[in-house]
Protein backbone atom coordinates (compact mmCIF):
# COMPACT_ATOMS: atom_id res chain seq x y z
CA UNK A 1 0.00 0.00 0.00
CA UNK A 2 1.55 2.89 -1.43
CA UNK A 3 0.30 6.35 0.97
CA UNK A 4 1.63 9.92 -0.12
CA UNK A 5 0.89 12.61 2.25
CA UNK A 6 1.42 16.44 1.20
CA UNK A 7 2.62 18.66 3.76
CA UNK A 8 4.81 18.23 7.18
CA UNK A 9 2.86 20.16 9.76
CA UNK A 10 1.42 18.40 13.44
CA UNK A 11 -1.38 16.62 10.58
CA UNK A 12 1.05 15.52 7.66
CA UNK A 13 3.56 14.38 10.54
CA UNK A 14 0.92 12.17 12.97
CA UNK A 15 -0.47 10.62 9.25
CA UNK A 16 2.54 9.75 7.83
CA UNK A 17 3.99 7.79 10.92
CA UNK A 18 0.54 6.59 12.16
CA UNK A 19 0.48 5.25 8.09
CA UNK A 20 3.36 3.82 8.25
CA UNK A 21 3.25 1.94 11.90
CA UNK A 22 0.16 0.46 9.98
CA UNK A 23 2.53 -0.82 7.53
CA UNK A 24 1.86 1.25 4.46
CA UNK A 25 4.74 2.77 2.28
CA UNK A 26 4.75 6.26 3.09
CA UNK A 27 6.40 8.91 0.94
CA UNK A 28 5.76 12.52 3.28
CA UNK A 29 6.37 15.72 0.52
CA UNK A 30 7.03 19.46 2.05
CA UNK A 31 7.97 22.51 0.48
CA UNK A 32 9.96 23.45 3.24
CA UNK A 33 13.83 22.73 4.24
CA UNK A 34 12.36 20.94 7.51
CA UNK A 35 9.29 19.41 9.28
CA UNK A 36 7.02 21.31 11.60
CA UNK A 37 5.03 23.40 9.60
CA UNK A 38 3.76 26.84 10.48
CA UNK A 39 3.24 26.05 13.88
CA UNK A 40 6.95 24.18 14.92
CA UNK A 41 8.67 25.45 11.96
CA UNK A 42 11.41 23.34 11.69
CA UNK A 43 12.06 22.94 15.47
CA UNK A 44 10.38 18.99 14.83
CA UNK A 45 12.67 16.04 14.95
CA UNK A 46 11.31 13.95 12.56
CA UNK A 47 12.29 10.34 11.62
CA UNK A 48 10.37 7.14 11.12
CA UNK A 49 11.88 4.33 9.64
CA UNK A 50 8.83 3.55 7.19
CA UNK A 51 8.05 7.29 5.88
CA UNK A 52 10.53 8.67 3.12
CA UNK A 53 10.88 12.15 3.52
CA UNK A 54 11.52 14.69 0.54
CA UNK A 55 11.90 18.24 1.56
CA UNK A 56 12.06 21.20 -0.53
CA UNK A 57 9.84 19.79 -2.60
CA UNK A 58 6.00 21.34 -3.72
CA UNK A 59 3.71 19.45 -5.20
CA UNK A 60 1.43 21.16 -7.87
CA UNK A 61 -1.03 18.67 -9.36
CA UNK A 62 -3.09 15.80 -8.07
CA UNK A 63 -3.91 13.87 -11.70
CA UNK A 64 -5.92 10.32 -10.90
CA UNK A 65 -3.49 8.39 -8.44
CA UNK A 66 -0.74 10.53 -9.64
CA UNK A 67 0.54 13.35 -7.68
CA UNK A 68 3.04 15.99 -9.56
CA UNK A 69 6.08 17.23 -8.33
CA UNK A 70 8.14 20.42 -8.94
CA UNK A 71 10.99 18.89 -10.24
CA UNK A 72 9.21 17.56 -12.22
CA UNK A 73 8.87 14.39 -10.86
CA UNK A 74 5.93 12.58 -9.77
CA UNK A 75 4.58 9.69 -7.36
CA UNK A 76 2.21 7.16 -7.74
CA UNK A 77 0.13 6.33 -4.58
CA UNK A 78 -2.89 3.74 -3.49
CA UNK A 79 -4.19 6.72 -1.08
CA UNK A 80 -3.12 10.40 -0.62
CA UNK A 81 -3.60 12.69 2.23
CA UNK A 82 -3.17 16.36 1.56
CA UNK A 83 -2.24 18.19 4.99
CA UNK A 84 -1.19 21.77 3.16
CA UNK A 85 -2.42 23.98 6.22
CA UNK A 86 -3.19 27.79 5.84
CA UNK A 87 -2.18 31.15 5.45
CA UNK A 88 -2.73 33.91 7.39
CA UNK A 89 -5.64 36.70 5.78
CA UNK A 90 -4.95 40.36 6.08
CA UNK A 91 -7.63 42.76 5.32
CA UNK A 92 -6.44 46.17 3.25
CA UNK A 93 -6.71 49.93 4.74
CA UNK A 94 -5.14 52.72 3.64
CA UNK A 95 -1.24 52.31 4.02
CA UNK A 96 -1.27 48.36 4.49
CA UNK A 97 0.92 47.48 1.15
CA UNK A 98 3.15 50.61 2.67
CA UNK A 99 6.24 50.03 5.15
CA UNK A 100 5.92 48.77 8.71
CA UNK A 101 2.58 46.55 8.00
CA UNK A 102 3.11 43.01 7.67
CA UNK A 103 1.09 39.87 8.68
CA UNK A 104 0.95 38.20 11.97
CA UNK A 105 1.67 35.06 10.66
CA UNK A 106 5.25 36.93 9.09
CA UNK A 107 5.88 38.43 12.56
CA UNK A 108 5.68 34.99 13.96
CA UNK A 109 7.67 32.94 11.75
CA UNK A 110 10.55 36.14 12.38
CA UNK A 111 10.14 36.03 16.25
CA UNK A 112 10.39 32.16 15.81
CA UNK A 113 13.98 32.74 14.30
CA UNK A 114 14.50 35.52 17.11
CA UNK A 115 13.90 38.32 14.74
CA UNK A 116 11.76 41.60 15.41
CA UNK A 117 11.49 44.37 12.79
CA UNK A 118 10.70 47.19 15.49
CA UNK A 119 10.51 48.38 18.18
CA UNK A 120 7.18 50.04 18.72
CA UNK A 121 4.56 47.00 17.93
CA UNK A 122 0.61 46.80 17.29
CA UNK A 123 -1.36 43.33 16.58
CA UNK A 124 -4.83 43.79 15.06
CA UNK A 125 -6.94 41.35 13.43
CA UNK A 126 -8.90 38.85 14.88
CA UNK A 127 -8.87 35.27 16.79
CA UNK A 128 -6.55 33.72 19.62
CA UNK A 129 -3.95 33.75 17.28
CA UNK A 130 -3.10 37.40 17.98
CA UNK A 131 -2.03 36.72 21.57
CA UNK A 132 0.93 34.29 20.92
CA UNK A 133 1.70 36.43 18.39
CA UNK A 134 1.83 39.41 20.59
CA UNK A 135 3.92 37.74 23.43
CA UNK A 136 6.26 36.83 20.90
CA UNK A 137 7.00 40.31 19.93
CA UNK A 138 7.04 41.46 23.27
CA UNK A 139 9.70 38.60 24.71
CA UNK A 140 11.82 39.85 21.79
CA UNK A 141 11.85 43.31 23.59
CA UNK A 142 9.52 45.06 21.51
CA UNK A 143 7.09 47.80 22.95
CA UNK A 144 3.47 46.26 22.69
CA UNK A 145 1.39 49.46 21.58
CA UNK A 146 -1.46 47.50 21.31
CA UNK A 147 -3.09 44.09 20.68
CA UNK A 148 -6.37 45.16 18.95
CA UNK A 149 -9.47 42.37 18.84
CA UNK A 150 -11.64 43.39 16.08
CA UNK A 151 -14.37 41.16 17.61
CA UNK A 152 -16.10 41.14 21.30
CA UNK A 153 -15.44 38.59 23.81
CA UNK A 154 -19.17 38.11 24.61
CA UNK A 155 -19.78 36.26 21.55
CA UNK A 156 -17.79 33.33 23.10
CA UNK A 157 -20.55 33.30 26.14
CA UNK A 158 -22.75 31.75 23.30
CA UNK A 159 -20.35 28.78 23.32
CA UNK A 160 -20.45 26.88 26.68
CA UNK A 161 -20.46 23.41 24.76
CA UNK A 162 -16.87 23.82 23.10
CA UNK A 163 -15.87 25.50 26.13
CA UNK A 164 -16.46 22.98 28.55
CA UNK A 165 -15.44 20.14 25.39
CA UNK A 166 -11.49 21.98 25.09
CA UNK A 167 -11.02 23.77 28.88
CA UNK A 168 -7.13 22.92 28.67
CA UNK A 169 -7.67 26.12 25.88
CA UNK A 170 -8.80 28.07 29.01
CA UNK A 171 -5.51 27.19 30.76
CA UNK A 172 -3.46 28.18 27.46
CA UNK A 173 -4.67 31.87 27.93
CA UNK A 174 -2.72 31.74 30.98
CA UNK A 175 1.08 31.97 29.13
CA UNK A 176 -0.51 35.25 27.34
CA UNK A 177 -0.95 36.73 30.47
CA UNK A 178 1.53 39.50 29.95
CA UNK A 179 -0.09 41.13 26.77
CA UNK A 180 -3.32 40.55 28.13
CA UNK A 181 -3.25 44.17 29.64
CA UNK A 182 -2.70 45.79 26.33
CA UNK A 183 -5.65 44.13 24.70
CA UNK A 184 -8.39 45.92 23.21
CA UNK A 185 -11.66 44.48 21.79
CA UNK A 186 -13.99 45.90 19.11
CA UNK A 187 -10.91 48.10 18.09
CA UNK A 188 -8.84 47.68 14.82
CA UNK A 189 -6.00 49.62 12.80
CA UNK A 190 -8.06 51.17 10.28
CA UNK A 191 -4.90 53.22 8.51
CA UNK A 192 -0.91 53.87 8.67
CA UNK A 193 0.69 56.93 7.23
CA UNK A 194 4.70 56.86 7.99
CA UNK A 195 4.22 55.81 12.49
CA UNK A 196 0.77 57.47 12.43
CA UNK A 197 -1.85 54.73 13.20
CA UNK A 198 -5.31 55.06 13.63
CA UNK A 199 -6.93 52.87 15.42
CA UNK A 200 -10.77 52.78 15.56
CA UNK A 201 -13.47 51.51 18.07
CA UNK A 202 -15.87 49.24 15.72
CA UNK A 203 -19.66 48.13 16.47
CA UNK A 204 -20.44 44.79 16.17
CA UNK A 205 -20.51 44.74 12.31
CA UNK A 206 -16.43 46.42 12.47
CA UNK A 207 -18.10 49.80 11.48
CA UNK A 208 -15.67 52.02 12.55
CA UNK A 209 -17.65 54.11 15.54
CA UNK A 210 -14.90 56.40 16.92
CA UNK A 211 -10.92 56.50 16.40
CA UNK A 212 -7.52 58.37 17.56
CA UNK A 213 -3.62 58.48 16.44
CA UNK A 214 -1.40 56.14 18.21
CA UNK A 215 2.56 56.18 17.01
CA UNK A 216 4.21 52.87 15.80
CA UNK A 217 7.13 51.69 13.77
CA UNK A 218 5.25 47.72 12.94
CA UNK A 219 1.59 46.62 12.41
CA UNK A 220 1.39 42.99 12.00
CA UNK A 221 -1.91 41.71 10.84
CA UNK A 222 -4.19 38.61 11.17
CA UNK A 223 -7.80 38.09 10.56
CA UNK A 224 -7.53 34.18 10.46
CA UNK A 225 -6.85 32.27 8.21
CA UNK A 226 -7.51 30.92 4.69
CA UNK A 227 -6.62 27.52 3.79
CA UNK A 228 -5.07 25.95 1.20
CA UNK A 229 -6.79 23.85 -1.04
CA UNK A 230 -5.58 24.38 -4.04
CA UNK A 231 -4.20 20.61 -4.66
CA UNK A 232 -7.84 19.45 -5.15
CA UNK A 233 -9.65 21.92 -7.41
CA UNK A 234 -13.03 19.81 -7.57
CA UNK A 235 -13.42 18.12 -4.19
CA UNK A 236 -16.85 19.03 -2.01
CA UNK A 237 -15.34 22.30 -0.06
CA UNK A 238 -17.92 24.78 2.30
CA UNK A 239 -16.60 27.81 3.09
CA UNK A 240 -13.28 26.86 1.07
CA UNK A 241 -12.20 23.86 3.49
CA UNK A 242 -12.65 20.82 2.63
CA UNK A 243 -15.51 18.42 3.66
CA UNK A 244 -14.42 15.27 5.15
CA UNK A 245 -16.58 12.20 6.55
CA UNK A 246 -15.61 10.53 9.61
CA UNK A 247 -12.52 9.23 8.35
CA UNK A 248 -11.17 12.12 7.02
CA UNK A 249 -11.81 10.97 3.61
CA UNK A 250 -12.52 14.02 0.91
CA UNK A 251 -15.09 13.84 -1.82
CA UNK A 252 -12.61 12.80 -4.53
CA UNK A 253 -11.81 9.06 -4.38
CA UNK A 254 -8.81 8.03 -2.45
CA UNK A 255 -8.08 10.99 -1.19
CA UNK A 256 -8.14 12.01 2.52
CA UNK A 257 -7.36 15.39 4.44
CA UNK A 258 -6.08 16.70 7.56
CA UNK A 259 -5.25 19.48 9.39
CA UNK A 260 -6.09 23.49 9.00
CA UNK A 261 -7.48 22.48 4.84
CA UNK A 262 -10.35 21.12 6.90
CA UNK A 263 -10.98 23.94 9.25
CA UNK A 264 -8.92 26.31 11.79
CA UNK A 265 -8.85 24.82 15.31
CA UNK A 266 -5.23 24.68 16.20
CA UNK A 267 -2.25 22.28 16.33
CA UNK A 268 -3.44 19.66 18.53
CA UNK A 269 -6.65 18.76 16.26
CA UNK A 270 -4.57 19.16 13.50
CA UNK A 271 -2.34 16.21 14.83
CA UNK A 272 -5.52 14.44 15.90
CA UNK A 273 -7.13 14.37 11.89
CA UNK A 274 -3.20 13.20 11.02
CA UNK A 275 -3.93 10.17 12.92
CA UNK A 276 -7.22 10.16 11.89
CA UNK A 277 -6.14 10.19 8.37
CA UNK A 278 -3.29 7.86 8.30
CA UNK A 279 -5.11 5.21 9.74
CA UNK A 280 -8.05 5.24 7.49
CA UNK A 281 -5.82 5.69 4.57
CA UNK A 282 -4.16 2.51 5.54
CA UNK A 283 -7.03 0.46 5.90
CA UNK A 284 -7.44 0.34 9.55
CA UNK A 285 -9.94 1.82 12.10
CA UNK A 286 -8.70 4.98 13.75
CA UNK A 287 -8.13 5.06 17.49
CA UNK A 288 -10.55 5.91 19.64
CA UNK A 289 -8.70 8.72 21.72
CA UNK A 290 -8.21 10.34 18.08
CA UNK A 291 -11.64 10.13 17.27
CA UNK A 292 -12.80 11.77 20.17
CA UNK A 293 -9.91 14.30 19.89
CA UNK A 294 -11.14 15.05 16.44
CA UNK A 295 -14.53 15.32 17.95
CA UNK A 296 -13.89 18.32 20.37
CA UNK A 297 -11.57 20.13 18.60
CA UNK A 298 -14.00 20.65 15.71
CA UNK A 299 -16.18 21.90 18.33
CA UNK A 300 -14.19 24.80 19.25
CA UNK A 301 -12.78 25.53 15.59
CA UNK A 302 -16.91 26.02 14.94
CA UNK A 303 -16.98 27.97 18.05
CA UNK A 304 -13.92 30.03 16.71
CA UNK A 305 -15.44 30.49 13.36
CA UNK A 306 -18.68 32.00 14.54
CA UNK A 307 -16.99 34.05 17.65
CA UNK A 308 -14.07 35.59 14.68
CA UNK A 309 -16.05 35.87 11.51
CA UNK A 310 -14.88 38.56 9.96
CA UNK A 311 -17.75 41.30 10.19
CA UNK A 312 -18.75 43.44 6.84
CA UNK A 313 -17.95 46.63 8.44
CA UNK A 314 -14.47 46.37 7.00
CA UNK A 315 -15.26 47.14 3.89
CA UNK A 316 -15.67 50.89 5.33
CA UNK A 317 -12.01 51.06 5.89
CA UNK A 318 -10.35 51.43 2.71
CA UNK A 319 -10.62 54.71 0.53
CA UNK A 320 -10.47 54.64 -3.10
CA UNK A 321 -6.48 54.58 -3.86
CA UNK A 322 -6.09 51.67 -1.41
CA UNK A 323 -4.60 48.55 -2.62
CA UNK A 324 -6.54 45.39 -2.97
CA UNK A 325 -4.25 43.72 -5.07
CA UNK A 326 -0.81 44.13 -4.30
CA UNK A 327 0.59 41.81 -7.25
CA UNK A 328 -1.36 43.68 -10.01
CA UNK A 329 -1.42 47.31 -8.33
CA UNK A 330 -5.04 47.16 -8.22
CA UNK A 331 -6.68 49.91 -6.45
CA UNK A 332 -10.22 49.03 -4.69
CA UNK A 333 -11.59 51.91 -7.25
CA UNK A 334 -10.05 49.65 -10.18
CA UNK A 335 -12.37 46.95 -9.15
CA UNK A 336 -14.87 46.44 -11.72
CA UNK A 337 -18.77 45.77 -12.06
CA UNK A 338 -18.88 42.50 -12.14
CA UNK A 339 -21.23 39.38 -12.03
CA UNK A 340 -18.53 36.80 -10.95
CA UNK A 341 -15.32 36.27 -9.90
CA UNK A 342 -13.66 35.60 -13.25
CA UNK A 343 -14.94 38.23 -15.16
CA UNK A 344 -13.96 40.85 -12.20
CA UNK A 345 -9.95 39.20 -12.67
CA UNK A 346 -10.50 39.85 -16.19
CA UNK A 347 -11.44 43.10 -16.25
CA UNK A 348 -9.56 44.69 -13.47
CA UNK A 349 -6.54 42.34 -12.92
CA UNK A 350 -7.53 41.82 -9.37
CA UNK A 351 -5.46 38.56 -7.67
CA UNK A 352 -3.81 37.71 -11.56
CA UNK A 353 -0.57 38.29 -10.17
CA UNK A 354 1.79 36.11 -8.72
CA UNK A 355 0.00 34.91 -5.84
CA UNK A 356 -2.85 34.36 -7.89
CA UNK A 357 -5.50 36.00 -5.50
CA UNK A 358 -4.24 33.66 -2.26
CA UNK A 359 -3.95 37.09 -0.41
CA UNK A 360 -6.38 39.26 -2.39
CA UNK A 361 -9.16 37.22 -4.14
CA UNK A 362 -11.74 36.83 -1.42
CA UNK A 363 -11.01 41.01 0.17
CA UNK A 364 -11.64 41.76 -4.25
CA UNK A 365 -14.88 38.91 -3.68
CA UNK A 366 -16.35 41.06 -0.37
CA UNK A 367 -15.61 44.57 -1.78
CA UNK A 368 -17.70 43.87 -4.83
CA UNK A 369 -20.04 41.34 -3.97
CA UNK A 370 -19.15 38.84 -6.19
CA UNK A 371 -19.14 35.35 -5.04
CA UNK A 372 -16.17 34.43 -3.85
CA UNK A 373 -15.32 30.60 -5.80
CA UNK A 374 -12.69 29.50 -3.29
CA UNK A 375 -9.35 28.54 -4.52
CA UNK A 376 -9.45 26.43 -7.35
CA UNK A 377 -6.46 26.34 -9.96
CA UNK A 378 -5.52 23.74 -12.14
CA UNK A 379 -2.08 24.41 -11.00
CA UNK A 380 -1.67 24.75 -7.14
CA UNK A 381 1.91 26.78 -7.12
CA UNK A 382 3.81 29.03 -9.96
CA UNK A 383 6.19 26.67 -11.94
CA UNK A 384 8.12 27.53 -15.01
CA UNK A 385 7.34 26.85 -18.41
CA UNK A 386 10.19 24.88 -19.00
CA UNK A 387 9.28 22.46 -16.38
CA UNK A 388 5.94 21.93 -18.03
CA UNK A 389 7.36 21.25 -21.44
CA UNK A 390 9.37 18.73 -19.66
CA UNK A 391 6.82 16.64 -18.53
CA UNK A 392 6.44 12.81 -20.61
CA UNK A 393 3.87 13.67 -23.54
CA UNK A 394 1.06 11.57 -21.94
CA UNK A 395 0.61 14.05 -19.21
CA UNK A 396 0.30 17.25 -21.51
CA UNK A 397 -3.22 16.58 -22.51
C1 LIG B 1 2.31 31.80 9.29
C2 LIG B 1 1.64 30.99 10.40
C3 LIG B 1 2.21 30.93 11.67
C4 LIG B 1 1.60 30.18 12.68
N1 LIG B 1 2.16 30.15 13.94
C5 LIG B 1 1.51 29.51 14.94
C6 LIG B 1 1.99 29.54 16.28
O1 LIG B 1 3.03 30.13 16.54
N2 LIG B 1 1.28 28.91 17.25
C7 LIG B 1 0.11 28.25 16.95
O2 LIG B 1 -0.50 27.68 17.87
N3 LIG B 1 -0.36 28.18 15.72
C8 LIG B 1 0.29 28.81 14.71
N4 LIG B 1 -0.24 28.81 13.47
C9 LIG B 1 -1.44 28.01 13.24
C10 LIG B 1 -0.85 26.65 12.81
O3 LIG B 1 -0.62 26.73 11.41
C11 LIG B 1 -1.68 25.40 13.01
O4 LIG B 1 -2.23 25.32 14.25
C12 LIG B 1 -0.94 24.10 12.65
O5 LIG B 1 0.40 24.30 12.29
C13 LIG B 1 -1.68 23.47 11.51
O6 LIG B 1 -1.06 22.28 11.14
P1 LIG B 1 -1.21 21.68 9.69
O7 LIG B 1 -0.41 20.41 9.71
O8 LIG B 1 -2.64 21.61 9.30
O9 LIG B 1 -0.54 22.73 8.69
P2 LIG B 1 0.88 23.45 8.64
O10 LIG B 1 1.56 23.42 9.94
O11 LIG B 1 0.64 24.75 7.99
O12 LIG B 1 1.71 22.52 7.63
C14 LIG B 1 1.45 22.47 6.25
C15 LIG B 1 2.73 22.13 5.51
O13 LIG B 1 2.39 21.86 4.15
C16 LIG B 1 3.39 22.40 3.33
N5 LIG B 1 2.81 22.63 2.01
C17 LIG B 1 1.73 23.40 1.69
N6 LIG B 1 1.45 23.32 0.36
C18 LIG B 1 2.37 22.46 -0.16
C19 LIG B 1 2.61 21.96 -1.48
N7 LIG B 1 1.84 22.33 -2.53
N8 LIG B 1 3.65 21.10 -1.66
C20 LIG B 1 4.44 20.71 -0.62
N9 LIG B 1 4.26 21.16 0.66
C21 LIG B 1 3.25 22.02 0.88
C22 LIG B 1 3.79 23.69 4.03
O14 LIG B 1 5.10 24.10 3.65
C23 LIG B 1 3.73 23.27 5.51
O15 LIG B 1 4.99 22.81 5.96
C24 LIG B 1 0.39 29.51 12.43
C25 LIG B 1 -0.16 29.58 11.14
C26 LIG B 1 0.45 30.29 10.13
C27 LIG B 1 -0.19 30.33 8.76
Amino acid sequence: MRIVVVGAGPAGMAAARTAADAGAEVTMVDSEPEAGGQYLRGSARFGHSGVTHLKNTEAWLVEGNTLHLRGPEQLRFDALIIATGAYDRPLPFPGWDGPGVITAGAAQALAKQGVTLAERVIVTGTGPFLLPVATALQDLGATLVGVYEASSPARWLREAKAITANRHKIGELAGYRKVLPRLETRTAVIAKHGDRVTVAKLDSRWRPVSHRTVHADLVCVGYGFLPRTDLLPDARRTNDFYDVDERQRTSVENVYAAGEVTGIGGADLAEAEGVVAGAAAAGLNPPAKAVEAVRKGRLFAQALARAHAVQPGWQTWPAPDTTVCRCEKVRLEDLTDATGMRELKLSSRVAMGRCQGRICARNAAELTGVPFDGQRRVIAVPIPLGELAALPEENKS
